[in-house]
């Protein structure tokens, strides 16, 4: 979905609430990092050209896909909440881009929903997902899922100390 930010701004009321979905195809331009978007919640987001010619879009939505855990790699589901709040100088009578705050979604005044939303999603998703608090991850010997087989591996072979070690650098 693509909005001619110009056109509103050059508007005799230069502000519009524009409905606003992403479905279908479109909702793979979401996916941010490792994140999958499966559903964007529709909302309305609300473009106005205000004082000091500065141009402003704002709104909010919920998110939902998936994301790999981050111990056993499995699809995990994950929603984020995204509160879009940006603004751009409007000179000439042309939307530009903010060089403090550069979105690569807007290309001459029009902006590209789906990669907006996916600059958003960037910011909001979890440093650390788990399918489970209790996932038991991947085998380190043959990568079997732990949660599904109980493989035969000796894990004992390690030192215990080392195993401590290595606990510490998978809660980080
Ligand atoms: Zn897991
Ligand atoms: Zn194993």
């Amino acid at each position: 979905m693509k909005i001619d930010l110009n056109e509103i701004a050059l508007k005799p009321v230069p502000e519009a609430d524009i409905d606003t979905s992403v479905e279908g195809d479109e909702l793979a331009g979401v996916n941010a990092g490792s994140f999958t978007a499966e559903k964007v919640e529709p909302f309305v987001l609300k473009c106005e050209k205000g004082v000091g010619d500065v141009f402003s879009i704002c709104g909010n939505t919920v998110i939902s896909g998936h994301m790999p855990c981050d111990r056993c790699l499995e699809d995990t589901p994950v929603s984020v909440e995204v509160d879009i709040d940006r603004s751009f100088p409007v000179i000439d009578d042309q939307i530009v881009e903010d060089i403090d705050d550069p979105l690569s979604a807007l290309s001459e005044g029009v902006l590209d929903v789906c990669g907006l939303l996916a600059e958003e999603v960037l910011m909001e998703l979890p440093v650390k997902v788990l399918c489970n608090a209790d996932c038991k991850g991947l085998c380190p010997i043959c990568g079997k899922n732990r949660n599904i087989v109980e493989c035969d591996c000796d894990r004992e072979v390690l030192d215990p100390r080392m195993q401590k070690f290595l606990d510490v650098f998978k809660e980080v």
